[in-house]
């Protein structure tokens, strides 16, 4: 890493070196270039889920310099992406982050990595679940802890993750820079970038300005969460349509990918009363719990409320001459149902979702990994060979 610091460093001096020649020959009273590269680039780290979709959200924040994805906070030593697949070498996916602090502070990219994924959950990003999918920030020194302490009471005492924040503040170790196949794995494929990203869930001031970023990254081509085909598949999933085809059910198919409605009192939910997780039947992500569903006397599984603001998409849906707001999961986008402003108590809305795409995992079951989550090792381990 120093090394590769000292590159950057170098070539920064390279780029800066004609701007100072200019202003020496131009006199003292040419303006100072805006533009200057600081010399004295910063590193970061943090740990936010699968590298590949952070690695996007750090690289779209003005001034910083570089984003790598790799392995760090584990016992084993040049872990391959098979290795830390297995959840066993204490390593985590994580980025490791340069930046210009003269153009961005490390306070507004703990503000980024709060906002780009879900610090309550341990071990666990959406479907990606183990130890290496976990939340940390790994500090470079005392200063950066000092912030990242700060940031962490901030956002916490903000009331805004509904659950608490299990993010780890740790010293960073060594880094280990993932297989080139890993890097910028986005926009070498062409592919829309990762919603695991999504959007700002924080109301701090500190995130208002994340939330801004993210809005603005929403907003443009990069992953509108409000347009699933701008989006396209989240990098969760990775089912072609074909795939989705083979894996669904034609009713399944019907109502996710083209928005259909199964007939009331049909579905295997809508008299479910056992307790548990409502998880997306195409990508595995978490989306209602069983003590937020009330009988609405639909005939479709009703809830008052997603199991965290970050679960679901809404967006407005025009059809059939109505005005509606859509449910799709955040995970895959697949439709999931509607929500309407009738429900009870204590939200006022009722969630009428599809059975059909909804699988119920009864409490006390031990986890199961989701099927997109193998899915994704299945590719990358094909990746690999
Ligand atoms: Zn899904």
């Amino acid at each position: 890493m120093k090394k590769s610091l000292i590159v950057v460093a170098a070539l920064a001096l390279l780029a800066a070196a004609p701007l100072f020649f200019r202003r020496a020959t131009a006199g003292p009273a040419a303006a100072a270039p805006q533009e200057r590269t600081s010399l004295m680039l910063h590193k970061a780290t943090f740990a936010a889920g699968c590298f590949w979709g952070v690695e996007v959200a750090f690289r779209k924040v003005d001034g910083v310099v570089n984003v790598e994805v790799g392995y760090t906070g584990g016992h084993t030593v040049h872990p391959t992406y098979r290795d830390v697949c297995t959840g066993t070498t204490g390593h985590a996916e994580a980025v490791l982050v340069t930046y210009d602090p003269s153009k961005v502070s490390y306070a507004e990219l703990l503000d980024v990595f709060w906002s780009s994924h879900d610090p309550t959950t341990l071990n666990r990003q959406g479907p990606d679940i183990g130890s290496q999918y976990r939340s940390a920030i790994f500090f470079h020194n005392a200063e950066q802890e000092r912030a990242a302490r700060a940031s962490l009471k901030e956002v916490e005492e903000s009331g805004v993750f509904k659950n608490r924040i299990v993010t780890q503040i740790v010293p960073a170790g060594v880094f280990y820079a993932a297989e080139d196949y890993h890097q910028q794995y986005f926009a070498r494929r062409g592919m829309a970038e990762s919603c695991h990203v999504g959007i700002a869930q924080v109301r701090t001031k500190l995130a208002a300005k994340a939330a801004e970023l993210r809005k603005a990254m929403a907003g443009g081509a990069v992953c509108d969460p409000t347009d699933p085909a701008a989006c396209g598949m989240s990098h969760w999933t990775q089912f072609s349509d074909e795939e989705l085809r083979a894996k669904l059910t034609p009713e399944q198919y019907q109502i996710a990918r083209e928005a259909g409605t199964e007939r009331p009192f049909t579905g295997k939910y809508w008299n479910e009363h056992r307790a548990g997780t409502y998880v997306c039947a195409v990508c595995g992500q978490p989306l209602f719990s069983s003590t937020t569903k009330f009988d609405s006397g639909t005939g479709w599984p009703s809830f008052y409320q997603p199991l965290n603001r970050s679960a679901v998409v809404e967006r407005t849906d025009k059809s059939h001459g109505m005005v509606r707001t859509e449910v799709l999961c955040s995970g895959c986008q697949s439709h999931l149902g509607h929500v309407f402003d009738d429900g009870p108590a204590p939200t006022g809305l009722r969630y009428c979702m599809n059975s059909a795409v909804l699988d119920l995992k009864l409490e006390k079951q031990p986890a199961a990994e989701s099927s997109a989550t193998e899915s994704k090792r299945a590719q990358t381990a094909d990746e690999h060979r």
